[in-house]
């Protein structure tokens, strides 16, 4: 009787990645994956069977991985959180009678929050700009709706070829909504090969940087830059304001 790990690799380097992840990896005899992401974790994969799928979608992978997981010990790996915009939903939906474990992954916004200070600190939410699945109005409410709540707005899948607009299309709705001089933080790569960090004001953001690879998080009305940092104020009176 085999069983299932879907695990959440965290941003990329193994560094990130908990020891429970780890250690499932190591009791593993078959791994599959996204091409780019057993990269990620190769050093950790001497002697495995390895199961890389680039082009084929989703469904077959978790179908092979549920399959493969009867007779063996299988790890199903993506990067940052596996419940989140992962496949640990996905496993779940499909699941008959596998045994089946979900191990937490450093999801996008924690990594890319750590980079740029502690942009997260009060209550936050994350919106993926993926149409894929969600009709864009879908999407273009929820960013209306937490602007107007005054969350801190993670952006994941934040921009792509076949929809350029989406993300200045948002950003013009959380300018309804948010004062011109708050922080918007795009981090591309967090905690992994090839990071790049930038912090400007909702009035200066410019998206032609912004791209598959990073994520866009914003500021609510009281995230200030300090020393720059980011900063979202848990709400402590530090300045001993009445
Ligand atoms: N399960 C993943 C998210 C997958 S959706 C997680 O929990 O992080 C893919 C999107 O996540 C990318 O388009 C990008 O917006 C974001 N992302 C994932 N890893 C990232 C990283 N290291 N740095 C910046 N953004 C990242």
């Amino acid at each position: 009787m085999g069983k299932l790990y879907v695990i959440g690799i965290g941003p990329g380097g193994i560094d990130h990645m908990s020891l429970k992840a780890q250690k499932a990896i190591e009791e593993s005899n078959i791994i599959v994956g996204y091409t780019k992401y057993i990269e990620m974790v190769k050093p950790l994969l001497q002697n495995k069977e390895i199961f890389s799928t680039g082009m084929r979608g989703e469904e077959n992978r978790c179908k092979e991985a549920l399959d493969l997981s009867k007779d063996n010990v299988v790890s199903l790996i993506s990067t940052g959180d596996s419940g989140i915009y992962g496949m640990a939903g996905l496993i779940l939906e499909m699941r008959k009678d596998e045994e089946v474990h979900v191990i937490p992954g450093i999801t996008a916004s924690s990594a890319a929050g750590s980079v740029v200070g502690a942009p997260l600190m009060h209550d936050n939410c994350n919106i993926s700009l993926s149409d894929l699945m969600t009709p864009y109005e879908d999407i273009k409410k929820r960013v209306k709706l937490a602007a107007e709540g005054d969350f801190v707005i993670s952006l994941y899948n934040p921009k792509s070829k076949g929809r350029p607009h989406y993300l200045k299309e948002c950003i013009e709705i959380i300018k309804e909504y948010r004062k011109e001089d708050i922080p918007v933080a795009v981090v591309k790569n967090a905690l992994r090969e090839g990071e790049e960090a930038t912090i400007v004001t909702l009035k200066d953001f410019n998206d032609e940087i912004v791209d598959m690879f990073s994520i866009v998080i914003v500021g609510n009305s009281k995230s200030y830059i300090k020393d720059g940092r980011f900063i979202t104020p848990r709400g402590y009176n530090i300045r001993g304001e009445e």
